[in-house]
């Protein structure tokens, strides 16, 4: 059974990747059953608090990038947003080569705003809480830069330029690096890479879980 904090679906607050259907059969399961049935009771609860903890402290952070704007206390009714230039300047981000991506895949409105939902939904996904399958999505979004669906050449290339510097590697050696990852990744032969393609890529990639993660 899949028993974890999971960041949010839209409009949530609080996201717990639980199979109900699971849940729901804890009530028709024998006696001998019910110490699983208090694990995952128990379970649910320690995520449930935690999520609400880590809610709380977003909250007062994307607060503080603004307190003239921000109320000091959540309101849910508050249609309040905050220019992507304002948060990409938050210690944790500036420093990931891929800020400026990252911000525009989670701007819910795509006019470089941020809204405390979206602000939540991006430092959720990037938590170490959150599964792969549900990172691999938003890491495509990420590193596919010109928005076709596909991270193709082009992708790579700027993927590259942001992680060694633009002028590190030589057009040849961008080429030929691209030109590898194309070829070990590139399933169907279309050259260009799916999110199947990178999803399976990542399958083989046993650190991408600590790459796609900024610990706020
Ligand atoms: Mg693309």
């Amino acid at each position: 059974m899949a028993l974890c904090a999971l960041p949010m679906y839209r409009g949530c607050n609080m996201m717990v990747d639980v199979n109900i259907h699971e849940v729901e059969c804890i009530w028709l399961m024998p006696v001998d059953c019910a110490l699983r049935c208090c694990w995952v009771v128990t379970n649910m609860e320690v995520v449930h608090r935690k999520w609400r903890s880590e809610s709380a402290r977003l909250y007062h952070r994307y607060h503080a990038l603004a307190p003239e704007i921000v109320p000091r206390y959540f309101n849910d009714s508050a249609d309040i947003k905050l220019p992507l230039e304002l948060i990409s300047e938050m210690p944790e981000l500036k420093e990931n080569p891929f800020h400026q991506k990252l911000l525009q895949v989670f701007s819910e409105d795509k006019q470089d705003n941020m809204s405390f939902n979206d602000f939540l939904n991006m430092f959720s996904i990037l938590s170490d809480l959150t599964p792969q399958h549900l990172k691999a999505y938003y890491a495509f979004k990420v590193y596919d830069f010109n928005s076709d669906n596909f991270i193709c050449q082009s992708d790579l290339e700027v993927m590259l330029g942001k992680l060694t510097g633009d002028d590190e590697l030589s057009h040849e050696e961008v080429q030929l690096v691209c030109h590898k990852i194309m070829e070990e990744g590139d399933l169907d032969g279309d050259g260009k890479l799916s999110f199947a393609d990178f999803e399976y890529m990542i399958t083989r990639a046993p650190d991408f879980m600590s790459t796609f993660h900024i610990r706020i």
